[in-house]
């Protein structure tokens, strides 16, 4: 094998690189051992290593095999091979969607040892790691994506601070607690990452009344200002960590499709009809939708259906009034206020978890 060749095997099995496993070995020449790129063992120094293409190569030059990754164990190899090329394939087309069972078709080996393998060389099941590269690649569009598109602005209003103003006249109510713009409140915020990208929660002492998602922790800041503009707004206290802590692990087990129900305090302030409407959404069972219409029947006001749209687009606290799971009666999403890609992988995702 070459030097730069060599070189890139090096940097493999610096880096523990278990998609390359039965590709090619590396010997210890002091210890006289070899070793698949992923073993677990001491790395060891550089001017030690030979590489070699198969165990034989390795033999004939006088080593044996690694006790602990056992790089003969060619019906090891064969299967770390094919599960990892299976998440290749899946990396590479995430919208995919196979199934269980065309995955064990593609890779030789039955459904149920498939999805054993399959979790115990990746460290989840082949449909979270479908799910995972669906969010991933929706990361990356999210990145590529202008900033602002979310459902306030396409419903044609100017600013955040406006939609209060104008829902106001159209809704025929009077928010008189979004004209005091939180007066009184004392609010602490704290950001984190999910899966969904940056999200912030601002909470009272009586619970929570922003969670929302953005791109920076400064945009979400000035949309939690903005939102309550007559509040003490200030960073999460130490206090408050652990209760955030505990608050932001279930809405990421939430988000990656495994905690269905979420149980965390609200405390939200809208009109008689936002309120009315939110609580309806709260009802909506995780997995399935309502469209505008059907949210705007059920709370007994059938032509509402508009002001229906106008209260989900205003939802600030994300998640936990599942806005998302509202949409067009024609089957088309709707609008969503933190962007379509992200209410898409939301559906998915729980209609995914809610199949399993
Ligand atoms: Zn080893």
């Amino acid at each position: 094998m070459s030097n730069a060749k060599d070189e890139e095997l090096w940097s493999a099995v610096q880096g523990r690189d278990a998609s390359r496993d039965g590709e090619f070995f590396y010997g210890v020449m002091t210890t006289g051992v070899y070793c698949r790129p992923s073993c677990n063992s001491r790395r060891p120094l550089r001017k030690n290593v030979r590489f070699f293409t198969t165990p034989e190569e390795a033999e004939r030059a006088g080593l044996r095999p690694c006790k602990r990754c056992r790089p003969t164990g060619a019906s090891a190899n064969v299967l770390n091979q094919v599960v990892h090329e299976l998440a290749r394939q899946i990396d590479a087309a995430p919208d995919s969607k196979l199934s269980l069972e065309q995955l064990a078709k593609r890779s030789g080996y039955s459904p149920f040892h498939l999805q054993r393998s399959f979790k115990a060389i990746m460290g989840s099941s082949p449909k979270e790691y479908q799910t995972a590269a669906r969010v991933r690649m929706l990361k990356k569009e999210l990145r590529n994506e202008a900033p602002v598109a979310d459902a306030i602005y396409q419903a044609g209003f100017g600013s955040g601070s406006r939609v209060y103003e104008k829902a106001d006249g159209q809704l025929g109510m009077t928010p008189s607690e979004y004209r005091s713009g939180g007066k009184g409140l004392t609010i602490s915020y704290a950001s984190g990452q999910t899966p969904l990208g940056l999200m912030m929660i601002g909470a009272t002492d009586r619970g929570i009344c922003f969670l929302q998602f953005g791109d920076s922790d400064q945009a979400l800041l000035d949309d939690l200002r903005l939102q309550f503009a007559a509040a003490t707004v200030q960073p999460m206290p130490d206090s408050s960590r652990t209760e955030f802590e505990s608050w932001m692990g279930a809405l990421n087990r939430h988000l990656r499709g495994l905690e269905p129900r979420l149980d965390l305090p609200l405390d939200v302030r809208g009109t008689a009809f936002q309120l009315i409407v939110w609580r309806y959404l709260q009802k909506v069972p995780y997995g399935e939708v309502r469209s505008y219409a059907e949210v705007a029947a059920a709370i007994g006001k059938p032509s509402a259906a508009r002001a229906v749209a106008k209260a989900c687009a205003t939802n600030s606290v994300a998640l936990l009034i599942p806005c998302h799971r509202v949409v067009r009666g024609t089957g088309e999403l709707g609008g969503y206020r933190w962007g379509m890609q992200r209410k898409r992988v939301l559906l998915d995702t729980e209609r995914a978890a809610s199949k399993r």
